[in-house]
């Protein structure tokens, strides 16, 4: 039986392309890039092309791009270090800066964060999203205060795809003088992204999610600002992050994200174009399906459905036994009978919310393939609803 793939938004599946230049990047630059020897100096040169392409493709500095591994360590990175940053400003500022402002529908990688910061004594705002998961200026503009020691807001939300107005949100944080941290980890090397052109202050992605390899990401600190760096050592990454760089993983994700940036629009467009056809016959053709999330303003491959009377458990289950690899679209909720926070925060019941299905669409999956998950769904549901 073919397997048909669609869970790039859990991780998308390598381009061939990337394996080719991790596997030169093992053979020519084995050495530590800090090495002052020959064969150190070759990696060290490796390493910084690789930053140079992926400043280049993002759009911003290679001074302000740092490796680290993964979107996790990026989200806690920043959080942590602009948090403990802020804490040593305040006692010279006639603020307290000990307020937190971050969506209700972030990664667990920022809320257990941002549990720990309360636990540390920061008050925390959770912006509440609208019921297709849209975070409003108002929202933000009420939220901020003088106390207000950082924003962050993602990009892309994992489970239901909605894209965030990060531009304009940024521009809201800036009028106040509060610095403003996304997590682009799904919208990097999905939509186009120029982070000269987002008002933001720092950006958080991840290679795995866009054809690249794990254990491989980055964080966008902006010119000027000095992060005090999270994990402690050496010296590697001008001092900000310590540890032996990943070379091999960095110019993977190089490869990685200039292969997905290149005709961007375009390849979007396409997969769009198939997510639109999808969503169009799983609602015409399952009775009590609903979409989740905005139906304009999201990821590009994302489709998200709740269905009337459906564990959504046991509906992975036997689509997985039918050949479709897909997900319920929050980490979390895998394997436990927690319910999704995303699913919560949007006003959705809990027994609705265990419904959930996530299809999320990669570059290689073809039209026919992705649409021929919709007689499965229909025969699987129709099924599950008998017993
Ligand atoms: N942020 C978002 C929005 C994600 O979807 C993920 C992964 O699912 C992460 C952060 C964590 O990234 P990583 O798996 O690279 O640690």
């Amino acid at each position: 039986m073919k397997r048909v793939y669609l869970d790039h938004a859990a991780t998308s599946n390598p381009y061939p392309e990337v394996l080719d230049v991790m596997r030169k990047a093992w053979e020519e630059g084995y050495a530590n890039p800090s090495s002052v020897h020959r064969e150190g100096q070759t990696a060290r040169r490796m390493l910084e092309e690789g930053r140079e392409a992926i400043a280049n493709l993002l759009d911003c500095s290679s001074e302000e791009l740092f490796f680290t591994s993964g979107g996790t360590e990026s989200n806690n990175w920043a959080l942590r270090s602009l948090w403990k940053m802020m804490q040593s400003q305040g006692s010279s500022n006639a603020h307290k800066r000990d307020h937190i402002i971050v969506s209700s529908i972030e990664h667990p990688s920022i809320l257990r964060t941002v549990k720990d910061l309360s636990d540390s004594g920061a008050k925390v705002t959770f912006l509440p999203v609208d019921f297709q998961g849209l975070i409003s200026s108002e929202s933000l503009e009420n939220a901020l205060s003088p106390d207000t020691s950082f924003v962050s807001v993602m990009y892309a939300n994992n489970e239901i795809g909605t894209v965030e107005p990060i531009k304009e949100l940024g521009r809201i944080c800036h009028e106040k003088g509060v610095l403003l941290h996304t997590d682009a980890v799904q919208a990097a090397g999905a939509m186009p992204i120029s982070i000269r052109d987002l008002d933001c202050d720092l950006l958080s992605f991840s290679g795995h999610k866009f054809g690249g390899p794990k254990g491989i990401g980055g964080l966008f600190i902006r010119k000027g600002i000095d992060l005090p760096s999270f994990l402690t050592g050496g010296e590697q990454e001008y001092g900000h992050r310590a540890g032996t760089q990943n070379l091999s993983g960095v110019l993977g994700m190089a490869e990685a994200l200039k292969i997905s940036t290149t005709d961007i629009e375009k390849k979007s467009a396409n997969i769009k174009a198939i997510r639109n056809h999808l969503i169009e016959e799983v609602l015409t053709n399952i009775p009590g399906s609903h979409l989740c999330g905005h139906p304009d303003l999201r990821l590009p491959g994302n489709a998200h459905f709740l269905f009337d009377d459906i564990d959504g458990e046991a509906l992975l289950l036997y689509l997985n036994l039918a050949g479709f690899a897909c997900s319920s679209g929050s980490a979390c909720s895998s394997g436990s009978t927690e319910v999704s926070h995303v699913l919560k925060a949007l006003g959705i019941s809990d027994q609705k919310a265990r419904s959930a299905l996530r299809i999320s669409i990669g570059y290689e999956n073809t039209e026919e393939e992705v649409l021929s998950i919709v007689p499965e769904l229909l025969r699987i549901i129709t099924d599950l609803r008998k017993r």
